[in-house]
Protein backbone atom coordinates (compact mmCIF):
# COMPACT_ATOMS: atom_id res chain seq x y z
CA UNK A 1 0.00 0.00 0.00
CA UNK A 2 1.14 3.31 -0.87
CA UNK A 3 2.60 5.49 2.07
CA UNK A 4 1.14 9.15 1.16
CA UNK A 5 -2.19 9.20 -1.97
CA UNK A 6 -0.93 12.68 -2.52
CA UNK A 7 -2.14 13.74 -5.69
CA UNK A 8 -1.20 17.22 -7.27
CA UNK A 9 -0.59 20.46 -6.47
CA UNK A 10 -3.08 22.89 -7.17
CA UNK A 11 -3.77 26.73 -7.01
CA UNK A 12 -6.90 28.10 -4.99
CA UNK A 13 -6.70 31.02 -6.82
CA UNK A 14 -6.77 30.02 -10.42
CA UNK A 15 -7.33 26.32 -9.92
CA UNK A 16 -3.67 25.50 -12.10
CA UNK A 17 -2.45 21.94 -11.16
CA UNK A 18 1.24 20.82 -10.80
CA UNK A 19 3.12 17.90 -10.45
CA UNK A 20 4.34 17.29 -6.58
CA UNK A 21 7.23 14.87 -7.57
CA UNK A 22 9.22 18.07 -8.90
CA UNK A 23 10.08 21.45 -6.70
CA UNK A 24 7.55 23.98 -7.24
CA UNK A 25 7.05 26.99 -5.06
CA UNK A 26 4.12 29.34 -6.10
CA UNK A 27 1.79 29.09 -8.41
CA UNK A 28 2.89 31.58 -11.80
CA UNK A 29 -0.31 33.55 -10.50
CA UNK A 30 1.55 34.07 -7.00
CA UNK A 31 -0.60 32.21 -4.92
CA UNK A 32 0.29 30.02 -2.66
CA UNK A 33 -0.13 25.89 -3.79
CA UNK A 34 -2.12 23.12 -1.45
CA UNK A 35 -1.82 19.37 -1.89
CA UNK A 36 -4.47 17.52 -2.94
CA UNK A 37 -5.17 13.88 -2.14
CA UNK A 38 -6.68 10.99 -3.77
CA UNK A 39 -8.97 11.02 -0.53
CA UNK A 40 -11.92 8.62 -2.35
CA UNK A 41 -8.80 5.93 -1.84
CA UNK A 42 -7.39 6.75 1.11
CA UNK A 43 -11.08 5.94 2.84
CA UNK A 44 -11.22 2.84 0.96
CA UNK A 45 -7.61 1.72 2.37
CA UNK A 46 -7.99 3.04 5.92
CA UNK A 47 -9.98 3.04 8.52
CA UNK A 48 -9.50 5.66 11.53
CA UNK A 49 -9.65 2.77 14.10
CA UNK A 50 -6.28 1.56 12.36
CA UNK A 51 -4.48 5.11 12.44
CA UNK A 52 -5.45 5.39 16.48
CA UNK A 53 -3.19 1.91 16.81
CA UNK A 54 -0.35 3.70 15.37
CA UNK A 55 2.83 5.14 17.36
CA UNK A 56 2.02 8.84 18.66
CA UNK A 57 3.40 10.90 15.97
CA UNK A 58 1.93 13.25 13.53
CA UNK A 59 3.05 10.39 10.76
CA UNK A 60 0.27 8.07 12.11
CA UNK A 61 -1.90 10.26 9.32
CA UNK A 62 1.28 9.75 6.40
CA UNK A 63 -1.57 8.89 4.25
CA UNK A 64 -2.96 12.25 3.80
CA UNK A 65 1.01 13.77 4.46
CA UNK A 66 2.63 14.61 1.04
CA UNK A 67 6.08 12.06 1.92
CA UNK A 68 5.74 9.16 -0.68
CA UNK A 69 8.49 6.86 0.75
CA UNK A 70 8.80 6.63 4.32
CA UNK A 71 12.62 5.99 4.36
CA UNK A 72 12.39 10.26 3.73
CA UNK A 73 10.66 10.76 6.93
CA UNK A 74 12.64 13.09 9.12
CA UNK A 75 11.62 12.86 12.32
CA UNK A 76 11.88 14.38 16.16
CA UNK A 77 9.05 12.45 17.59
CA UNK A 78 6.82 15.73 17.01
CA UNK A 79 3.25 15.50 17.13
CA UNK A 80 -0.03 14.20 19.14
CA UNK A 81 0.29 16.61 21.91
CA UNK A 82 -1.46 16.54 24.58
CA UNK A 83 -5.42 18.37 24.59
CA UNK A 84 -5.73 19.62 28.03
CA UNK A 85 -9.13 20.28 30.06
CA UNK A 86 -8.96 23.71 31.71
CA UNK A 87 -11.55 23.85 34.05
CA UNK A 88 -10.68 26.48 36.51
CA UNK A 89 -9.80 29.01 33.93
CA UNK A 90 -13.13 27.93 31.63
CA UNK A 91 -15.45 29.19 35.16
CA UNK A 92 -13.25 32.23 35.55
CA UNK A 93 -14.02 33.16 31.74
CA UNK A 94 -17.31 31.56 31.92
CA UNK A 95 -17.12 28.92 29.14
CA UNK A 96 -18.43 25.72 29.97
CA UNK A 97 -16.23 23.27 28.43
CA UNK A 98 -12.40 24.73 27.60
CA UNK A 99 -9.56 22.52 26.75
CA UNK A 100 -5.62 23.92 25.40
CA UNK A 101 -4.22 21.89 22.53
CA UNK A 102 -0.74 22.13 24.02
CA UNK A 103 1.92 22.55 21.18
CA UNK A 104 4.71 23.08 23.78
CA UNK A 105 5.35 19.89 24.27
CA UNK A 106 6.91 19.61 20.59
CA UNK A 107 10.62 19.17 19.79
CA UNK A 108 12.01 23.07 19.50
CA UNK A 109 9.06 24.19 22.23
CA UNK A 110 6.51 25.07 19.23
CA UNK A 111 4.27 24.15 16.83
CA UNK A 112 6.76 25.28 14.00
CA UNK A 113 7.88 21.79 14.42
CA UNK A 114 5.37 20.34 12.85
CA UNK A 115 5.42 22.21 9.29
CA UNK A 116 9.33 21.74 9.43
CA UNK A 117 9.12 18.21 10.42
CA UNK A 118 6.95 17.33 6.96
CA UNK A 119 8.40 20.32 4.49
CA UNK A 120 12.19 18.85 5.34
CA UNK A 121 11.29 15.60 4.76
CA UNK A 122 9.28 16.41 1.67
CA UNK A 123 12.40 18.48 0.72
CA UNK A 124 14.37 15.83 1.17
CA UNK A 125 12.59 13.48 -0.82
CA UNK A 126 12.29 16.23 -3.46
CA UNK A 127 16.19 16.05 -3.52
CA UNK A 128 16.85 19.99 -2.01
CA UNK A 129 20.56 20.50 -0.74
CA UNK A 130 20.08 23.92 0.53
CA UNK A 131 16.65 26.47 1.98
CA UNK A 132 16.27 29.83 3.18
CA UNK A 133 14.02 31.52 5.07
CA UNK A 134 12.84 34.60 7.12
CA UNK A 135 11.59 33.67 10.21
CA UNK A 136 9.93 35.58 13.34
CA UNK A 137 12.05 32.97 15.18
CA UNK A 138 10.33 29.89 15.80
CA UNK A 139 10.06 28.72 12.67
CA UNK A 140 13.66 29.19 11.87
CA UNK A 141 14.72 27.06 15.11
CA UNK A 142 12.20 24.30 13.81
CA UNK A 143 13.99 24.22 9.87
CA UNK A 144 17.27 24.80 10.83
CA UNK A 145 17.29 21.99 13.33
CA UNK A 146 15.33 19.30 11.07
CA UNK A 147 17.14 20.72 7.92
CA UNK A 148 20.70 19.55 9.94
CA UNK A 149 19.30 16.05 10.85
CA UNK A 150 18.13 15.48 6.99
CA UNK A 151 21.90 17.25 6.24
CA UNK A 152 20.15 19.82 4.18
CA UNK A 153 22.00 23.33 4.56
CA UNK A 154 19.61 26.53 6.09
CA UNK A 155 19.99 30.23 5.32
CA UNK A 156 18.29 32.17 7.77
CA UNK A 157 16.80 35.92 8.55
CA UNK A 158 15.49 37.00 12.04
CA UNK A 159 14.66 40.61 13.31
CA UNK A 160 17.25 41.19 16.04
CA UNK A 161 14.74 41.38 18.51
CA UNK A 162 13.46 38.07 17.93
CA UNK A 163 13.38 35.74 21.10
CA UNK A 164 16.95 35.09 21.97
CA UNK A 165 16.46 31.45 22.42
CA UNK A 166 15.74 30.77 18.81
CA UNK A 167 18.30 32.66 17.32
CA UNK A 168 20.75 30.07 19.67
CA UNK A 169 18.29 27.19 18.11
CA UNK A 170 19.68 28.58 14.62
CA UNK A 171 22.95 28.71 15.52
CA UNK A 172 23.55 25.18 17.20
CA UNK A 173 22.21 24.04 14.60
CA UNK A 174 24.74 25.17 12.28
CA UNK A 175 22.53 27.10 9.81
CA UNK A 176 23.85 30.18 8.21
CA UNK A 177 21.98 33.21 10.10
CA UNK A 178 21.53 36.53 9.60
CA UNK A 179 19.79 39.28 11.97
CA UNK A 180 17.95 42.10 10.32
CA UNK A 181 17.21 45.21 11.94
CA UNK A 182 13.62 45.56 10.77
CA UNK A 183 10.73 43.14 10.72
CA UNK A 184 9.70 39.81 9.19
CA UNK A 185 8.66 41.65 5.72
CA UNK A 186 12.10 42.82 5.69
CA UNK A 187 13.99 39.59 6.17
CA UNK A 188 11.85 38.18 3.45
CA UNK A 189 12.84 40.76 1.16
CA UNK A 190 16.25 39.86 1.60
CA UNK A 191 15.86 36.16 1.06
CA UNK A 192 13.81 37.04 -1.85
CA UNK A 193 16.95 38.03 -3.22
CA UNK A 194 19.21 35.78 -2.15
CA UNK A 195 16.61 33.21 -3.89
CA UNK A 196 16.94 35.35 -7.15
CA UNK A 197 20.29 35.33 -7.17
CA UNK A 198 21.42 31.60 -5.83
CA UNK A 199 18.28 29.42 -6.68
CA UNK A 200 18.15 28.60 -3.21
CA UNK A 201 15.12 26.85 -2.37
CA UNK A 202 12.53 29.29 -1.09
CA UNK A 203 10.79 28.22 2.60
CA UNK A 204 9.12 31.75 3.41
CA UNK A 205 5.69 30.45 4.94
CA UNK A 206 3.27 29.32 2.21
CA UNK A 207 6.14 30.08 -0.82
CA UNK A 208 6.63 25.79 -0.65
CA UNK A 209 3.02 23.73 -0.36
CA UNK A 210 4.12 21.64 2.20
CA UNK A 211 4.82 23.38 5.90
CA UNK A 212 0.78 23.36 6.20
CA UNK A 213 0.28 19.64 5.02
CA UNK A 214 2.62 19.44 8.56
CA UNK A 215 0.53 21.83 10.41
CA UNK A 216 -2.82 20.85 9.58
CA UNK A 217 -2.14 17.60 11.84
CA UNK A 218 -2.84 19.72 14.72
CA UNK A 219 -6.48 19.33 12.98
CA UNK A 220 -6.60 15.99 12.72
CA UNK A 221 -5.33 15.29 15.93
CA UNK A 222 -7.79 17.49 18.30
CA UNK A 223 -10.71 15.41 16.03
CA UNK A 224 -8.86 11.95 16.98
CA UNK A 225 -8.29 13.09 20.49
CA UNK A 226 -12.14 14.08 20.95
CA UNK A 227 -12.97 11.01 19.39
CA UNK A 228 -13.78 12.50 16.24
CA UNK A 229 -16.23 14.43 17.51
CA UNK A 230 -15.21 18.29 16.20
CA UNK A 231 -15.78 20.85 18.86
CA UNK A 232 -17.78 24.01 18.27
CA UNK A 233 -14.78 26.66 18.29
CA UNK A 234 -11.25 26.55 17.55
CA UNK A 235 -9.23 29.88 18.60
CA UNK A 236 -5.97 29.91 16.76
CA UNK A 237 -2.32 33.02 16.88
CA UNK A 238 -2.74 33.86 13.80
CA UNK A 239 0.45 35.36 12.16
CA UNK A 240 1.21 34.20 8.80
CA UNK A 241 -2.13 31.99 9.27
CA UNK A 242 -0.39 28.23 8.06
CA UNK A 243 -2.14 26.42 11.17
CA UNK A 244 -5.74 27.98 10.59
CA UNK A 245 -5.69 27.15 7.05
CA UNK A 246 -4.35 24.01 7.69
CA UNK A 247 -6.48 23.12 10.58
CA UNK A 248 -9.72 24.37 8.09
CA UNK A 249 -8.18 21.94 5.12
CA UNK A 250 -7.61 18.77 8.29
CA UNK A 251 -11.09 19.32 8.70
CA UNK A 252 -12.58 19.29 5.41
CA UNK A 253 -10.48 16.42 4.44
CA UNK A 254 -11.78 14.37 7.49
CA UNK A 255 -15.43 15.61 6.04
CA UNK A 256 -15.00 14.27 3.01
CA UNK A 257 -13.08 10.69 4.47
CA UNK A 258 -16.25 10.47 6.40
CA UNK A 259 -14.07 10.29 9.80
CA UNK A 260 -15.83 13.40 11.44
CA UNK A 261 -18.76 14.26 13.54
CA UNK A 262 -20.48 17.67 13.95
CA UNK A 263 -20.58 20.82 11.51
CA UNK A 264 -16.96 22.77 10.67
CA UNK A 265 -16.11 24.16 14.33
CA UNK A 266 -16.33 28.49 13.74
CA UNK A 267 -12.77 29.32 13.42
CA UNK A 268 -11.38 32.42 15.33
CA UNK A 269 -8.10 34.23 14.18
CA UNK A 270 -6.64 36.21 17.21
CA UNK A 271 -4.38 38.83 16.71
CA UNK A 272 -2.59 41.57 18.46
CA UNK A 273 -3.88 45.17 18.24
CA UNK A 274 -0.77 46.29 17.40
CA UNK A 275 -0.43 44.17 14.52
CA UNK A 276 -4.54 42.98 13.37
CA UNK A 277 -4.38 42.85 9.15
CA UNK A 278 -6.43 40.08 9.48
CA UNK A 279 -8.95 41.57 12.51
CA UNK A 280 -9.32 44.90 10.09
CA UNK A 281 -10.17 42.71 6.62
CA UNK A 282 -12.64 40.68 8.44
CA UNK A 283 -14.38 43.48 9.85
CA UNK A 284 -14.72 45.26 6.73
CA UNK A 285 -15.75 42.10 5.34
CA UNK A 286 -12.60 42.19 2.56
CA UNK A 287 -11.25 39.07 1.14
CA UNK A 288 -7.37 40.26 1.58
CA UNK A 289 -5.64 42.38 4.05
CA UNK A 290 -4.19 45.42 3.73
CA UNK A 291 -0.35 45.67 5.24
CA UNK A 292 -0.04 46.86 8.83
CA UNK A 293 2.44 49.53 8.94
CA UNK A 294 4.64 49.89 12.03
CA UNK A 295 3.65 46.45 13.79
CA UNK A 296 4.27 45.56 17.15
CA UNK A 297 3.50 43.59 20.01
CA UNK A 298 5.50 41.11 22.49
CA UNK A 299 3.70 38.14 21.13
CA UNK A 300 6.25 38.00 18.73
CA UNK A 301 5.03 34.91 16.29
CA UNK A 302 2.04 36.84 15.31
CA UNK A 303 4.22 39.73 14.43
CA UNK A 304 3.02 39.35 10.73
CA UNK A 305 2.26 42.96 9.01
CA UNK A 306 0.44 41.07 5.75
CA UNK A 307 0.51 37.68 5.14
CA UNK A 308 0.52 36.31 1.74
CA UNK A 309 -1.98 33.22 2.19
CA UNK A 310 -4.61 36.35 3.69
CA UNK A 311 -7.23 35.33 1.59
CA UNK A 312 -7.24 31.90 2.58
CA UNK A 313 -7.37 32.81 6.02
CA UNK A 314 -10.37 34.73 5.92
CA UNK A 315 -11.93 32.26 2.96
CA UNK A 316 -11.50 29.81 6.30
CA UNK A 317 -13.35 32.40 8.34
CA UNK A 318 -16.27 33.38 6.54
CA UNK A 319 -16.98 29.47 5.63
CA UNK A 320 -16.63 28.55 9.55
CA UNK A 321 -18.98 31.29 10.51
CA UNK A 322 -15.95 32.33 12.54
CA UNK A 323 -14.36 35.32 13.18
CA UNK A 324 -11.18 37.47 14.09
CA UNK A 325 -10.31 39.37 17.37
CA UNK A 326 -7.51 41.42 18.59
CA UNK A 327 -5.91 41.36 21.74
CA UNK A 328 -3.65 43.92 23.58
CA UNK A 329 -0.30 43.23 24.61
CA UNK A 330 -1.79 43.90 28.63
CA UNK A 331 -3.92 41.38 28.14
CA UNK A 332 -1.78 39.15 27.12
CA UNK A 333 0.65 39.15 29.83
CA UNK A 334 -2.79 39.15 32.44
CA UNK A 335 -3.97 36.11 30.84
CA UNK A 336 -0.58 34.46 30.56
CA UNK A 337 -0.01 34.94 34.25
CA UNK A 338 -3.51 33.43 35.13
CA UNK A 339 -3.06 30.28 32.97
CA UNK A 340 -0.20 29.65 35.17
CA UNK A 341 -1.82 30.89 38.55
CA UNK A 342 -4.84 28.60 37.80
CA UNK A 343 -3.82 25.45 35.73
CA UNK A 344 0.02 25.08 35.77
CA UNK A 345 0.34 25.93 32.60
CA UNK A 346 3.36 28.27 31.58
CA UNK A 347 1.70 29.34 27.68
CA UNK A 348 3.46 31.44 25.53
CA UNK A 349 2.12 35.08 24.50
CA UNK A 350 0.51 33.91 21.61
CA UNK A 351 -1.06 31.39 23.26
CA UNK A 352 -1.99 33.12 26.28
CA UNK A 353 -3.75 35.60 23.34
CA UNK A 354 -5.84 33.16 22.86
CA UNK A 355 -7.56 32.70 25.73
CA UNK A 356 -7.78 36.80 25.93
CA UNK A 357 -10.24 36.40 23.12
CA UNK A 358 -11.98 34.22 24.76
CA UNK A 359 -13.02 36.44 27.47
CA UNK A 360 -13.53 39.07 24.97
CA UNK A 361 -15.65 36.66 23.01
CA UNK A 362 -17.72 35.84 25.97
CA UNK A 363 -18.21 39.57 27.32
CA UNK A 364 -19.35 40.78 23.83
CA UNK A 365 -21.80 37.69 23.57
CA UNK A 366 -20.69 36.32 19.82
CA UNK A 367 -19.87 32.83 22.91
CA UNK A 368 -22.20 31.95 24.42
CA UNK A 369 -20.16 29.82 27.10
CA UNK A 370 -21.89 26.60 26.41
CA UNK A 371 -19.61 25.46 23.15
CA UNK A 372 -16.90 23.59 23.36
CA UNK A 373 -14.01 25.76 22.75
CA UNK A 374 -10.44 24.28 22.05
CA UNK A 375 -7.41 27.07 22.38
CA UNK A 376 -4.03 26.76 20.57
CA UNK A 377 -1.25 27.09 23.00
CA UNK A 378 1.22 27.48 19.63
CA UNK A 379 4.64 26.86 22.27
CA UNK A 380 6.47 26.95 25.18
CA UNK A 381 6.18 29.74 28.04
CA UNK A 382 10.05 29.05 28.74
CA UNK A 383 11.43 29.93 25.02
CA UNK A 384 10.38 33.69 26.11
CA UNK A 385 11.50 34.32 29.93
CA UNK A 386 11.56 37.84 29.14
CA UNK A 387 7.81 38.06 28.69
CA UNK A 388 7.62 37.37 33.02
CA UNK A 389 8.64 40.18 35.18
CA UNK A 390 9.48 38.58 38.66
CA UNK A 391 10.55 40.13 42.29
CA UNK A 392 12.89 38.39 43.68
CA UNK A 393 14.77 39.12 46.93
CA UNK A 394 18.50 38.06 47.08
CA UNK A 395 19.60 36.03 49.78
CA UNK A 396 23.25 35.85 51.34
CA UNK A 397 24.08 32.29 52.98
CA UNK A 398 23.64 33.42 56.02
CA UNK A 399 20.15 34.80 55.62
CA UNK A 400 16.83 33.77 57.19
CA UNK A 401 13.92 33.75 55.74
CA UNK A 402 10.45 34.09 58.13
CA UNK A 403 7.59 31.69 57.07
CA UNK A 404 4.83 33.52 55.20
CA UNK A 405 1.54 31.83 56.39
C1 LIG B 1 4.59 31.26 14.08
C2 LIG B 1 3.84 31.30 15.32
C3 LIG B 1 2.47 31.59 15.35
C4 LIG B 1 1.70 31.97 14.12
O1 LIG B 1 1.61 30.91 13.24
P1 LIG B 1 1.01 31.02 11.79
O2 LIG B 1 0.57 29.66 11.47
O3 LIG B 1 2.09 31.52 10.91
O4 LIG B 1 -0.13 31.99 11.84
C5 LIG B 1 1.82 31.53 16.56
N1 LIG B 1 2.49 31.22 17.71
C6 LIG B 1 3.79 30.95 17.72
C7 LIG B 1 4.44 30.62 19.02
C8 LIG B 1 4.52 30.98 16.53
O5 LIG B 1 5.82 30.69 16.55
ZN1 LIG C 1 -2.73 30.34 -9.55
Amino acid sequence: MPFSYVESLSCPKCQKKYDASKVQQLCTCGSPLLVSYDLQRVKNRVTKEEIEKRPPTLWRYHEVLPVQNECNVVSLGEGMTPLIEMQKLGRRLGVEKLHMKDEGLVPTGSFKARGAAVGVSKAKELGIKELAMPTNGNAGAAWSLYATRASIKSHIVMPVDAPLITRKECAIAGANLYLVDGLISDAGKIISQLVNEAGVYDVSTLKEPYRIEGKKTMGYEIAEQLEWKLPDVILYPTGGGVGLIGIYKAICEMQALGWVEGQMPKLVAVQASGCAPIVSAWENGEKESVFWENSTTKAFGINVPKAIGDFLVLDALYQSRGCAVAVTDEEITKEQSLIAELEGAFVCPEGAATFAAVRQLKASGWLKGTEHIVCLNTGQGIKYPESVEEHVEVLQPSDRISFIR
